[in-house]
């Protein structure tokens, strides 16, 4: 019979178990309590927080909110976000990660501190991202999003730049994107970056690879919005081509499991180990 492992190294990030854990504690002391966004990018750790009375709502919903209880997930929050609460009188559960929040201060001290500079704040990481959003609203939105080492291209080298990154980027894509840079900036001006990557992920990378390469058949799980699980996953492809991204056991093609002796399940930042445990039941009962 194939054996299967699940990765000892994959699962929450201290980030997530602090959000999630905080939001059982709201929730066991009985009222109302809402979600600004998913807390966490996996809908089957979101439904379980469902079943236990967490409603999520999106920023429209939430403007309209008053006099009640809201958690604000670990990818942080713009300060318009603090402003609205205050207004309406909503009493803000703040699961923010402290690694996203240094980084917020960050920037916003970078971007409030007088200088005679001309300089581009620049932020490596996903348009649209929640944490991104938090990010570029630090700056009154003024920093510039690159998603990709080609839009560093298309920054002006002849002001200064600041650069930072989102938590969960690729280390290897922004030391690109830093090399790029100093070549290209005029030496007139200055350029300084910050290596912000949070190392909950970029260390994952060596473990997950070596566990991906050590088995016939790989199962990644993780919900298709974690921008963490893309790198993941997408190292266990570069080890491992037969390794496969799914949300559940139904996702699993049975055709897979037929011929493979080792098969190993592994997930993102994001992903419950009850999930991984319950996908391994799964292939167990089919093999
Ligand atoms: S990945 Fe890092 S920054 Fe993001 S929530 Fe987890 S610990 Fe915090």
């Amino acid at each position: 019979m194939a054996k299967v492992e699940i990765d000892e190294g994959s699962g929450f990030c201290f980030g997530v178990v602090t959000a999630i854990r905080k939001a059982e504690e709201e929730l066991a002391k009985g009222g109302t309590l809402y979600c600004l966004g998913d807390i966490v990018h996996n809908s089957r750790e979101v439904e379980r927080l469902k079943a236990m009375g967490l409603i999520t709502v999106n920023h429209e919903e939430f403007r309209r909110l008053h006099d009640t209880k809201v958690l604000l997930r670990a990818h942080g929050e713009p300060p318009e976000t603090y402003q609205t609460a205050k207004r309406n009188n909503i009493e803000i559960i703040d699961a923010t990660c402290p690694v996203v929040l240094r980084l917020q201060k960050k920037i916003k001290q970078e971007y409030t501190l007088e200088s005679n500079e001309e300089k581009q704040i620049v932020i490596y990481g996903k348009n649209g991202h929640a944490e991104v959003l938090g990010l570029v609203g630090q700056t009154t939105g003024k920093a510039i999003v690159i998603e990709k080492l080609e839009e560093a291209r298309l920054l002006d080298f002849s002001k200064s730049i600041r650069l930072y990154s989102q938590t969960t980027k690729s280390l290897d894509e922004f030391q690109k994107i830093v090399a790029y840079i100093k070549e290209h900036i005029s030496p007139e001006v200055t350029f300084e970056y910050y290596d912000t990557i949070c190392r909950q992920v970029a260390n994952r990378i060596p473990n997950i690879r070596k566990f991906a390469s050590s088995h016939d058949l790989i199962f990644f799980v993780s919900g298709k919005k974690s921008s963490n699980g893309k790198i993941l996953f997408n190292e266990c492809r570069k080890v491992n081509p037969n390794s496969h991204l799914i949300d559940s056991a139904q996702e699993i093609d049975n055709r897979l499991l037929a011929g493979a002796e080792s098969i190993g399940i592994c997930g993102a930042t994001s992903t419950p180990k009850w999930l991984m445990e319950e996908i391994s039941e799964a292939i167990k009962s089919r093999i």
